[in-house]
């Protein structure tokens, strides 16, 4: 198996190699943003592996370094995306992961996907890309994973709804006052996931939530009345589908980000991994989102009802409105607003090529950008 990890360096990436390194198998290629937090410690341990860094930090390091197998710029690891015959981890965060999910199905290759922000901004043309090269599409985010594992087999014709589950995050159980003022620090204490800033954010206002609704819309096929969002706090269902006929199917297993990633390395079949779950013992509860206080979650419904590219400002806006909050500039509950007001300015137009996808990001980032300067 030729596996290639871009977003080495990141929570994702770490885990991919983690279970390529349990797997046995050596990935081929490796790629990060920046060069920097542990990129070289990372690259020395895999020495036959091409190295592409989108925006080095030091590129003159890198090439004393890793000399002729590092390359450097954004449009290396889209090529990286593109070596033939491979498996591609896209744990790249935020949109700059749209180019290698599109590299890596153009070609036809299996893509793991752990970039969402592909998926919520340009699902129709992801897609297409999909078809047209023959590839594979399996999802690493733990809720698709889980959906997908429990759509394997099933006619689409039985499915009633698709059901995510949501921890909640660490201000579940608060009202919208009671979430005025919260800090960053807070925000970033996730219960039960261990995960990068921006997604753990993101799971605090429910924004991950509503983005993983519009990406399961887009994955499986699936009408936005027909996806349901429970709060789960233990975080050990990873999400659930209803069938026609009264039965549900559940995906239950450790919030550990090796078991989805393992899985999109391994379908159709399966490998040992080290982790323990007791059933015995474990409640497992669920209970409906506060819409009211999390009003982030029915915007991206919202969003992806409205299609077009109105996801791609939503996922912008946030990711925009995320960086202010964690900086300071913007208060907590100002980041479901703040991506009203841009899907309200600019959230209307279609999503017919990666030109008009990335017009509208750009758009809602400038927008964004300015109301939230310091
Ligand atoms: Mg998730």
């Amino acid at each position: 198996m030729n596996v290639v990890v871009l977003g080495a360096t990141g929570s994702i990436g770490l885990q991919a190699l983690d279970v390529c390194d349990r797997l046995g198998v050596v990935p081929v290629a490796l790629a990060s943003g920046s060069g920097g937090r542990g990129f070289e410690e990372t690259a020395d341990r895999y020495p036959d592996a091409i190295l592409a860094v989108a925006d080095p930090a030091d590129p003159d390091r890198l090439r004393d370094r890793f000399g002729a197998r590092i390359v450097f710029g954004a449009e290396q690891v889209t090529a990286l995306a593109a070596t033939r015959d491979s498996v591609v981890v896209n744990g790249i965060v935020g949109f700059a992961g749209l180019d290698a999910t599109l590299a890596a199905l153009a070609v036809g290759n299996r893509l793991a996907l752990a970039n969402k922000e592909s998926m919520v901004a340009a699902g129709g043309l992801v897609n297409e890309v999909l078809v047209q090269g023959g590839g594979e599409l399996i999802p690493v985010d733990s809720e698709h994973s889980a959906l997908h594992q429990c759509l394997e087999g099933e006619d689409p014709s039985g499915v009633k709804r698709l059901i995510l589950t949501a921890s909640g995050g660490p201000f579940r159980g608060r009202s919208a006052p009671e979430l005025v003022g919260v800090t960053p620090e807070e925000a970033l204490a996730h219960p039960t996931w261990d995960m990068g800033p921006r997604i753990t954010v993101d799971s605090a206002t429910l924004v991950n939530k509503g983005l993983e609704v519009i990406e399961a819309h887009f994955l499986f096929g699936t009408p936005f009345d027909d996806i349901d969002v429970v709060v789960h706090p233990q975080s050990v269902v990873h999400s659930l589908v209803e069938f026609v006929d009264g039965s549900f199917k559940a995906h239950i297993g450790m919030p550990d980000m090796r078991i989805p990633i393992q899985y999109a390395l391994t379908h159709p079949g399966r490998a040992p991994l080290d982790v323990d779950f007791d059933l015995v013992g474990s409640a497992l509860t669920f209970v409906a989102p506060d819409r009211e206080a999390f009003p982030a979650l029915d915007l991206a419904y919202a969003a992806g009802r409205a299609g077009g590219v109105a996801p791609a400002v939503f996922n912008a806006a946030d990711e925009v409105a995320v960086a202010a909050f964690l900086d300071g500039r913007l208060g907590f509950t100002d980041i479901p607003a703040v991506i009203a007001r841009a899907l309200d300015e600019a959230g209307r137009g279609p999503a017919d090529s990666v030109d008009a996808v990335r017009a509208a990001d750009s758009v809602a980032r400038q927008l964004v950008g300015a109301w939230t300067r310091g």
